[in-house]
């Protein structure tokens, strides 16, 4: 048994319909399922949600509830960007989506000169141009301003789930800008896994990297992971899955890993809302 709560669908930037990964999931053998799609943000931003197909895709999700009653638990999330002064989980069009809970994420760290805001999964050179025109060239910059956001965010405006929380690490394939293992990076992820552990928010073990090919490990590390562990914050793996076939992609090898670092239960969502289950065995 095992349950994917983080995935998006053709309503933002994934492929297919939700009818599609519903049908996948059953097939797989999830035992529940939720929608988490981009949330509208209300500024120019590419990949999300429109604010006018909010109401659809409450719809859809309604009507495959139904359609699929007994045999998988379906559920209605957003990941909803933590943009200061622009949104967060309780902006009004979120607060209205009626929502089972809230996946957060900081996917938008600054501005560029021109006003775009600039999100550090842009692909090079933007993601280049972005450190050196808003943060004169120092990547260390940028990746403790977008820790400082994510502790803003659990500070302020809580979601559920903190969405893979070193995604920050995605364009520095060979540690191209920083290494992990500086004092200054380590130091922004102590400080981070202390303000979601003193939030109460459950942290996402993302799956993304390992089934595209991006990284060898989980958003986050699986060293941040086990730091999450000790602190006794509650971890539930996602793929983030953007694709049917990915639905759980990598789950096998980051449950092993969990396993080996020794934790014994992962944090799902059911009827009466979030409980722990112990880790699941899948291959
Ligand atoms: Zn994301
Ligand atoms: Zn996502």
């Amino acid at each position: 048994m095992t349950t994917n709560h983080h995935a998006h669908t053709r309503f933002s930037d994934g492929i297919g319909e939700p009818l599609d990964y519903v049908r996948e999931a059953v097939q797989q053998g999830v035992s529940a399922y939720t929608f988490s799609d981009h949330a509208p943000i209300p500024l120019a931003a590419a990949g999300c949600m429109l604010m006018e197909d909010l109401a659809d895709y409450s719809s859809v999700i309604a009507g495959l509830q139904r359609e699929y009653a007994g045999r998988i638990q379906l559920y209605k999330s957003l990941e909803v960007d933590y943009i200061p002064g622009v949104m967060n989980v309780n902006s009004p069009h979120i607060r209205a989506a009626g929502l089972d809970f809230t996946v957060g994420a900081v996917h938008y760290v600054d501005y560029l000169p021109d006003g775009t805001p600039w999100s550090f999964q842009r692909p090079e050179p933007v993601f280049a141009e972005g450190i050196r025109t808003i943060f004169g060239g120092d990547a260390r910059r940028m990746v403790e301003r977008y820790y400082g956001l994510v502790r803003e965010m659990v500070a302020t405006h809580p979601p559920d789930i903190v969405a893979h929380l070193d995604r920050i690490k995605k364009r520095n394939v060979g540690e191209a800008y920083w290494s992990e293992r500086e004092p200054w990076y380590e130091r922004a992820v102590e400080e981070t896994l202390e303000a979601i552990q003193g939030a109460g928010c459950i942290l996402e073990v993302n799956t993304r990297g390992l089934y595209l090919g991006e990284w060898e490990d989980t958003y986050p590390s699986g060293w941040i992971v086990e730091r999450a562990l000790r602190r006794g914050i509650r971890l539930q793996v996602n793929s983030d899955a953007h694709r049917p076939e990915h639905i759980t992609g990598g789950f096998a090898k980051t449950y092993a890993a969990l396993q080996q670092i020794g934790a014994g239960e992962v944090w799902i969502y059911g009827s009466h809302g979030f409980r722990p289950i112990p880790l699941p065995e899948w291959d």
